[in-house]
This record gives structure tokens, sequence and C-alpha cells, in this order.
């Protein structure tokens, strides 16, 4: 019997290993992927954590993970399908939860969501079609494919703005094709991506079908205003229309919105005794590493304090 099963290694998740360990807590971290880090793991460049201006965020993750080893936290490589209370437990008796993934179970007094989040398809033709063949979810992982040649970036936030100048360093030139007429990301991003002679924001439009023989060559954009379609030549489209989180295999063990983001407080307690929720899979403001960071600390003193008297 664990007294924390962490589910995920993405910054929340490592950051509860070191919180657990340095407490002294029995705990394990189950995580689905053969490396740890999360999301950052493909993000060229990480600029607004504080203290490491400019790191690569898969030098960041790999950092992250050595201080959780160096701490002798304990991993185990699964995917979790279900977490089952299996019994309610009291003042004295913590309740017992089991942890089932696609290699075993486990059973724990307390678990900790820190699955976080994965990027959003857009539902359009030729989209699933193209997947690999032009169509890519990941600027840093396949950006360097269409050396010399165009592509388009679908999405006005963060993640959209940082892989057009991503892929404008290569490319020959570079389309943002946007469904407003502002745009979501950080203001330093949108200075630097207009700033870029190669890069053309499409505003106001939003992307409909994507095109090709056996790869992508065109896209056709629709204007949200005028309703004007038209096709873009294009060697690759990168879609960055946002995040969901990965809670589904959570269902019915707390609170979710409607979107699956897990409601909690700061602390990281649900609206079941026993479970948190850390990072980017819970409900709030900000999603970043920081906050990710800061909330799997947070969710661990939340356990330890639960755990106090109880057996
Ligand atoms: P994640 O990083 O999503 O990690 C969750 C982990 O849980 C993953 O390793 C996943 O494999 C694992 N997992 C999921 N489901 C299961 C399951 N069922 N069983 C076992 N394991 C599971 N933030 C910044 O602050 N600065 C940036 O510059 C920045 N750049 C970004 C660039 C990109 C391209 C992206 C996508 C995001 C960026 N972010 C940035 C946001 C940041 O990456 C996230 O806020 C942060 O990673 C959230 O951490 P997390 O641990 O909550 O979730
Ligand atoms: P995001 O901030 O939610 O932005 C998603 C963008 O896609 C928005 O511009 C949205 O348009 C657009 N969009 C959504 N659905 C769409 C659809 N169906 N069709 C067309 N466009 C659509 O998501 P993100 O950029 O992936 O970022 C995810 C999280 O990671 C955010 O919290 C972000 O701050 C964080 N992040 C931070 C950094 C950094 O700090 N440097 C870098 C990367 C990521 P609207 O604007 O009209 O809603």
């Amino acid at each position: 019997m664990k007294d924390l099963v962490i589910i995920g290694s993405g910054p929340a998740g490592l950051s509860a290993a070191v919180y657990a360990k340095r407490a002294g807590l029995d705990a394990i971290v189950i995580e689905k992927d053969p490396v740890s880090g999360g999301q950052i793991l493909i993000t060229y460049e990480v600029d607004n954590y504080l203290g490491l201006p400019g790191i690569n965020g898969f030098d960041m993750g790999t950092k992250f993970r050595e201080h959780a080893d160096k701490l002798g936290a304990e991993f185990a490589e699964g995917t979790v399908t279900e977490v089952v209370k299996v019994s309610e437990g009291d003042d004295s008796t913590a309740p017992v939860f089991k942890v089932v993934t696609d290699q075993g179970e486990y059973e724990t007094k307390t678990v900790i969501l820190a699955t976080g989040a994965s990027h959003n398809k857009l539902g359009i033709k030729g989209e699933e079609e193209f997947t690999g063949r032009g169509v890519s979810y990941c600027a840093t992982c396949d950006g360097a494919f269409f050396r010399n040649k165009v592509a388009v970036v679908n999405g006005g936030g963060d993640v959209a703005v940082e892989d057009a100048i991503f892929l404008a360093r290569g490319c020959s030139k570079v389309y943002l094709v946007h469904r407003r007429d502002e745009l979501r990301a950080a203001k330093i991003l949108q200075e630097e991506l207009m700033s870029l002679s190669n890069v053309e924001i499409i505003w106001d439009s939003v992307v409909e079908e994507v095109k090709g023989d056996n790869k992508v060559t065109a896209i056709t954009v629709k204007n949200v205003k005028s309703g004007e379609k038209k096709d873009i030549d294009t060697d690759a489209l990168f879609v960055a229309i946002g995040i969901h989180p990965l809670t589904e295999s959570f269902t019915g063990l707390c609170e979710m919105d409607e979107s699956g983001y897990v409601i909690a407080k700061e602390d990281g307690a649900t609206s079941t005794q026993g479970v948190f929720v850390a990072g980017d899979s819970r409900k709030k403001r900000l999603r970043q590493i920081v906050t990710a960071v800061a909330d799997g600390a947070n969710a661990v003193t939340a356990v330890q304090d639960f755990l106090i008297g109880k057996k």
C-alpha cells in the first residue's frame, strides 16, 4: 500500500515527486511515455521560467527528472486507465484507491492526477488523412522537414506564434491563419513575429480543408467575416489551436468542468477525499510550467495534511 500515487511525470508530477520524497511519503510516479517531462519536451525554448532563461524544453524536462531521480523518487511505466475508490476511510483510516494501469495495479491512500493536456484537432477534411504527411501538431518535432518550403500555422495562442517564429527560421514562407483579428499570444511573442519578413498573417480566417495527393499541397481557408474562400499552396499545416485535459480515464472519480478540467482548490484537493490534482489538468487561469510546478508542491502538502493521523 502506497501513501501516494502520482499519475504523470510532466512538470507537475515531477515537482510532486520531489516534494513527496522530501516529505518521506512512500510515493510512486506512473508515466505512460518513455521520457518524463510532458509537454515541454516538444518546445525548443522556454523563456519565462525563473532562473533558466532560454532553456531548451527537452533539457528542462531532463533536468526536472534528474532532480527527482537524485532524491530517489520511484517511477513506473504504464498508462493509467482507471482509478477506483475501494474503501472510504474515516478520521483515523485513510481511504484505499486502486490505480489500474496497462502494466499492473497499485493500491494507495491518495492520488495526485498530474496528467496534463494534449493538443486539439481541427476535425476538418484531409486533417487525419495527411497527418504525418504535411499535417503536424509539433513544429519542433517536424519543422526541419520543411526547410526552404512553405508552411502554414493555424491558431493565435502562444504555441501558434512560437511555432511560426520557429518555422520562419528555416521555411521560405510561413502563413499564420487566425480566426480573429487579434492574437491571444503574449505581446513579446507577437512583437517578434511581426518583425519577421517571411511571415504573413491571414486574419479572421479558418482552415476548412487540407488538400494534397500523397502529401499536403494546399489548404483552403475561409474568411469568417466575408465568407470568401481561397486556396493557399503549402507543404505543411501546423495545427496549434489549443489543448484539452487528459482526464477521460478519471470521469466520475471527482468533479470536472464541461471540458474535463478537474475542479479543485489552490491546494489541489478535489471533490473526492484523497484525490488531488496538479498542473494543466486542473481548472485554472494560467497553464504554465511555473504554475504546474507550484501545483505539484501544493498538492503534496495537502496530501501530507490529509494523511495526518490516518493509518
Ligand atoms: P504535462 O506537461 O502535460 O505532463 C503530463 C504527463 O502526464 C505527460 O508526461 C503524460 O505523458 C502523462 N500522462 C498523461 N496521461 C497519463 C496516463 N493516463 N497515465 C500515465 N501518464 C499519463 N509553459 C511555459 O511556462 N513556458 C513555455 O515556454 C511553454 N511552452 C510550451 C510550448 C508548447 C509547444 C506546449 C505544448 C506547451 C508549452 N507550455 C509552456 C505549457 C507547459 O508545457 C505546461 O503548462 C506544462 O507542461 C504542464 O505540466 P503538467 O505536468 O501539468 O502536464
Ligand atoms: P491557447 O492559448 O488556448 O490558444 C489556442 C488558439 O487557437 C487561440 O488563438 C484560439 O483562438 C485558436 N483556436 C481554438 N480553437 C480553434 C479552432 N477550432 N479553429 C481555429 N482556431 C482555434 O492554446 P496554446 O497556444 O496551445 O497554449 C496552450 C497553453 O500553453 C496556454 O496556457 C499557453 O499560455 C501555454 N504556453 C505558454 C507559452 C509561453 O509562455 N511562452 C508557450 C506555449 C504555450 P481564439 O484566440 O480566438 O480563442
